[in-house]
């Protein structure tokens, strides 16, 4: 398999104490993957509600120091590692956003939304008083918003991250439901030579809920020329690098996808799915 799982975090990552940058590449290389990206979690903006409970953790990372980490392992293990970064988009952080991207040299960059309307949707608030289809197209929009003003990125992160922790039964971002704004941010992407991202943790299932990855969503994304899709596993545990990754190229390539990207020093790279 010469899939690149795009989308890892290490001990770097401010959850990431169940994996390391050694252990994670140790796995791709014993599953024979391509390569893989460590992404760790860079999100500068930190909501009210974690302050007011003293709970606030530092959810950014010092970039020198892991890439120093890559650089070991890769010297050890046999399989290529990429650097990269998982940056949280937020309005507030802007500037701080920009500087770190600006200041450091990367493989890859992911951009997300964890953070909305100032609260963690995985601490459940973000719902209330919202039904599905204002709480997930409210999440798309924030994406579009923030990725347009960001520019400086690869990959469009789990866009559908917030079916994950939601409490409605609808369990899917369906194409029909958000036509007009999946249009948007798809012309956008391939206008740009970005890559959607097919997130396999976002389909593992969650407090005994699925969550159903729309098959519109990504045959609509070709129809308009859509073909730069990264797979990431999104792993917080070495076991779960390269997850499910057979299941979802399988999938890709029964919708008429043909490659799977991944970038190398910021520069896209396309490989047979
Ligand atoms: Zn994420």
């Amino acid at each position: 398999m010469t899939l690149f799982d795009n989308h890892n975090h290490s001990q770097f990552s401010f959850d990431g104490k169940r994996t390391s940058v050694e252990a994670s590449a140790k796995s791709a290389a014993a599953q024979g993957l391509g390569g893989l990206a460590v992404t760790d979690h860079c999100d500068f903006f930190i909501p009210p509600v974690k302050k007011m409970q003293g709970n606030v953790v530092q959810e950014w990372f010092d970039v020198a120091k892991q890439q120093e980490e890559i650089t070991r392992v890769q010297a050890i293990v046999p399989v290529k590692i990429l650097k990269g970064i998982e940056i949280g988009m937020h309005e507030d952080c802007r500037e701080e956003i920009r500087k770190v991207l600006a200041d450091n040299r990367f493989d890859q960059v992911i951009a997300s939304v964890h953070y909305l309307d100032d609260v963690d949707p995985y601490q459940g608030e973000y719902y209330d008083g919202k039904d599905w289809k204002e709480a997930y197209g409210r999440y798309l929009e924030t994406i579009f918003r923030e990725m347009i003003w960001l520019g400086d990125f690869d990959i469009m992160g789990h866009y559908d991250y917030i079916v994950r922790y939601a409490p409605y039964p609808q369990n899917s971002i369906r194409y029909k439901d958000f036509a007009d704004l999946f249009d948007t941010m798809f012309t956008y992407l391939i206008q740009e030579g970005k890559a959607l991202e097919i997130n396999t943790k976002s389909y593992q299932g969650y407090r005994g809920r699925e969550v159903l990855l729309d098959n519109e969503v990504l045959l609509r994304y070709r129809e308009l020329g859509g073909e730069i899709l990264s797979l990431g596993s999104d792993s917080h545990e070495p076991e779960r690098v390269g997850a499910d990754f057979d299941r979802f190229a399988a999938l890709l390539k029964s919708l008429g996808f043909r490659w799977s990207a991944h970038y190398e020093e910021r520069r896209l790279i396309q490989l047979p799915l």
